[in-house]
């Protein structure tokens, strides 16, 4: 029974780059053109690594191109932003991500500003956060689109109901709270100054989670029937092991919701997948054709 409560983000997100992969095959069969993501990675920071591997794999596996800039830790902000304006004008590169976090002599929003819209597939320019504010036609941060999709996929229409989503990051909570709005959910956004965070919990009926605190927010926090979408992703120790936690105590909150995202296997493998997305998008948008 608790078992269907457990939302599959792996077979979603899988499903979604069969479907993507198929989408670039039209691309290139009946357009002549192939979807291509540029990533810059700058330093050797190992998580930033695995996910720019990560990546570059799964871009490849959709048959899009994938164009992988490896620059050293001392790069200086002119150099990358070079490289950003070599990107903006390459007609084969139709998504730019620049892997975040980058080296303390970068400044990161400089960068990001720097990146065309257009092909700003990380949905962090300040006019795709004012174009997704707005109602107009932006690229969508990836984690907080891929939320969107397992709860539009799970409850159907989300008008009218009550969303509290904790953490207001540009890259998580900010967007996900103006989707949900968005999607006409009452939304309320919480935060590390908010007053009795169990309180305004009790009233939602969609929670989103995203705050970087370990197994923070209980079962007896949450309405009955609730669903929880936990973006949290956290590394702790337990008995004497490394293992990966959300931000949702998912054996307190299990019995309480009726439908939650497990960590791993939940919201993670789905920015990714949103990535794909978003390169198809900008990619058929420059090319002026629908897929
Ligand atoms: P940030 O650190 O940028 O933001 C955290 C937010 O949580 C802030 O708004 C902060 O409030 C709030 N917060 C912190 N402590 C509390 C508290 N005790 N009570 C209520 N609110 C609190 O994190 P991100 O948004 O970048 O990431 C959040 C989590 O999501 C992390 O675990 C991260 O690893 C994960 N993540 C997962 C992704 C995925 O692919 N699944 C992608 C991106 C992130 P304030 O603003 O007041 O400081």
């Amino acid at each position: 029974m608790s078992e269907q409560k457990i939302i599959d983000g792996k077979a979603f997100a899988a499903k979604l780059r069969t479907k993507i992969a198929a989408q670039v095959a039209v691309a290139k069969s009946k357009h002549g053109f192939t979807p291509g993501l540029a990533v810059v990675l700058v330093g050797e920071d190992p998580a930033s690594k695995v996910y720019v591997r990560n990546k570059g794999e799964q871009t490849k596996e959709a048959g899009m191109a994938s164009f992988e800039y490896k620059l050293p830790e001392s790069t200086s902000q002119a150099e990358l932003l070079a490289l950003i304006d070599k990107l903006n004008k390459d007609a084969a590169v139709h998504g730019i991500l620049v892997q975040l976090p980058l080296p303390k002599q970068i400044d990161s929003q400089a960068v990001i500003n720097a990146i065309d819209p257009d092909k700003d597939v990380d949905g962090f320019h300040v006019v795709n956060a004012g174009r997704l504010a707005t109602g107009g036609k932006g690229l969508v941060p990836c984690t907080p689109f891929g939320c969107l999709l397992l709860l539009k996929d799970l409850l159907g229409d989300l008008a009218g109901k009550h969303a509290v989503v904790i953490g207001r990051s540009n890259i998580v909570g900010k967007p996900m709270a103006q989707l949900l709005l968005n999607e006409s959910c009452t939304v309320t956004i919480a935060h590390s100054k908010t007053r009795d965070l169990p309180g305004e919990v009790r009233r939602a009926d969609i929670v989103v989670a995203a705050v970087g605190r370990p197994e923070m927010v209980k079962g007896d926090w949450l309405k009955e029937g609730a669903v929880v979408i936990d973006v949290g992703i956290n590394r702790i120790e337990r008995d004497g092991k490394g293992k990966l936690v959300g931000d949702c105590d998912f054996q307190s909150c299990l019995p309480k919701v009726s439908a939650i995202t497990p960590v791993p296997g939940g919201v993670g493998p789905m920015t990714i997948a949103l990535l794909l997305n978003n390169t198809l998008i900008a990619a058929a948008r420059q090319k002026g054709v629908e897929l």
